[in-house]
């Protein structure tokens, strides 16, 4: 079993808290390490050692910044089997998906540092004669960012690496259901040669470690991947200091499938939006709504898609669709949802319980749901499970008021082969993505941005990057 202790200040200290919690193999139940309970203190520490190394980083060029995310890369890359097996291993995500998740890290190190050169301002025309007005994007300060366990190693990089890049110092805490590959990674860049400071570790729960950080006057902006309810406690301890928030929340994402939708496509596209990482991803199609005159034809083929998706343990090499959920509370959660969702109505096609093939570990079956109405719990909450609740519609401006019906707004997504249909529905929808014809999962270059309760604020690209500036107005006047 292994230990971590915080990363603060250029060094692996411990805490100055005893208890330590631990992190649990989802799948077998095994203890895999333990890592420090955290406390105030060492939020406190951290964000001096921060704020400490902050001038002389952004004192540097760039480009000498951008070197260390391609450090960062690199390494990755170097050990990229070994971190994806930690990675599957404290979460339960098969060993396929968990190597991806690797990979798009390094490349999200290795964008970020490419935007080194194309840090921009403006110049803007002076109402007065012999003055320009020069528009500049200074760094923030210390960034705090605060991870969720579900992506926790691509979450990591995508508060790193923008932070890095434009000049500001960093103070990271993991989820403590899965913070292990997260801190093999402060092992592993131990030794790149980024000052002491500059990126900072620190385990501990979000109530005292996540509260302290985020109640900091020394924290600049505070970026949080996490549920609507740490969205809330977060704005609250920044409203102390009026820190800027970026917040990426939860999401109820609509997939609407219309009568002249390539079948196939859109099957396979819900199925796998609703199966990868057993259902626990932010921005995979949560609920379906179904065009009248087909609705018979797709959840026959929906059904017959679910009962295939292979469920085994994280490692099995063959070649499994999902696995484990990530924790007992996980498990309880959903299937309680789903427990509701029956006394409220619904009906239950394929799956609805825990899988009973398994003796220890906490996995649920592939669920869909029939004869389900909008103002469900199951329609309207995050359910975070491989569970995919199904309804008609008549006609395509009844979908998308259906769509738009939630307090959430991170993602959603269309089938039809009619241009003019998914144009229109893309100008209604009001959410932060829309995906046409495909799967609901971002690119590192575009900007995921929830709407309403899902965030403020946005990552990825270059809309993403620029959350971490502020932007100084020097008045040039001469004589
Ligand atoms: P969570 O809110 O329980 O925890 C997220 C992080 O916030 C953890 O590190 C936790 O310790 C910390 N935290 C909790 N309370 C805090 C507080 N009062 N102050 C400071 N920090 C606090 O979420 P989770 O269970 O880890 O992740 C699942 C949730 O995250 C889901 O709702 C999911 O939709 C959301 N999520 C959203 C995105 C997105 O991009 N929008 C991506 C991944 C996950």
């Amino acid at each position: 079993m292994k230990e971590f202790n915080q990363y603060i200040n250029g060094k692996f200290v411990k805490s100055t808290s005893v208890e330590m919690t631990e992190v649990l193999n989802p799948c077998t139940e095994e203890v895999l390490a333990l890592i420090p309970g955290g406390s105030v203190a060492d939020a406190d520490k951290a964000m001096e050692a921060a704020q400490t190394a902050q001038y002389a980083w952004k004192s540097l060029t760039a480009i000498e910044r951008a070197r260390y995310l391609h450090k960062m890369a690199a390494v990755i890359r170097e050990n990229r089997f070994f971190l994806a097996e930690t990675l599957a291993k404290e979460q339960a995500k098969v060993i396929g998906l968990a190597q991806v998740e690797i990979d798009v890290t390094a490349d999200y190190f290795d964008y970020n540092a490419g935007w080194a050169r194309r840090i921009e301002g403006e110049i803007i025309q002076s109402d007065r004669k012999k003055e320009h007005i020069f528009l500049h994007k200074a760094p923030i300060g210390v960034a705090v960012g605060i991870c969720p366990w579900n992506f926790p190693f691509f979450v990591m990089a995508r508060k790193v690496a923008p932070s890095l890049v434009t000049g500001n110092t960093c103070v990271i805490k993991p989820s403590c259901i899965a913070p292990n590959t997260i801190m093999e990674f402060a092992k592993l860049i131990e030794n790149i040669g980024l000052a002491a400071g500059v990126l900072n570790f620190v385990c501990g729960s979000g109530t005292v470690v996540g509260n302290a950080l985020t109640r900091s006057p020394k924290a600049g902006i505070i970026s949080l991947t996490g549920s609507v309810f740490a969205g809330q406690k977060i704005m609250e301890a920044a409203a102390q200091n009026i820190t800027k928030v970026s917040l990426e929340l939860g999401g109820k994402a609509p997939a609407i499938v219309c009568a002249d939708a390539n079948m196939e496509l859109a099957v396979n596209a819900v199925v796998s939006s609703r199966i990868i990482f057993s259902g626990q991803v932010c921005n995979c199609a949560e609920r379906v709504y179904v065009e009248d005159s087909i609705f018979d034809e797709f959840m026959e083929k929906v059904a017959k898609k679910m009962t295939e998706v292979k469920v085994e343990d994280a490692f099995s090499t063959n070649n499994p669709d999902m696995s484990s959920m990530v924790s007992k509370d996980q498990l309880e959660k959903v299937a309680e949802m789903v427990e509701f969702a029956k006394k409220e109505g619904a009906e239950v096609i394929v799956g609805g319980g825990r899988s009973i093939n398994f003796d220890k570990g906490y996995f649920y079956q592939p669920t869909l749901l029939t004869n389900i109405k909008q103002d469900m719990q199951i329609m309207q909450e995050e359910v975070f499970g491989p569970v995919l609740p199904v309804m008609k519609f008549s006609t395509l401006d009844e979908a998308i008021s259906l769509a738009n019906d939630s307090e959430f707004g991170l993602t959603s997504s269309i089938f039809s082969e009619n241009f003019n249909k998914v144009m229109y529905a893309c100008d209604q929808l009001e959410f932060g993505e829309t995906y046409i014809n495909r799967e609901h999962f971002e690119a590192i270059q575009g900007f995921h941005a929830g709407w309403k309760k899902s965030g403020l604020g946005g990552a990825d690209g270059k809309h993403g990057m620029e959350e971490y500036l502020q932007t100084k107005v020097i008045y040039a006047q001469y004589r």
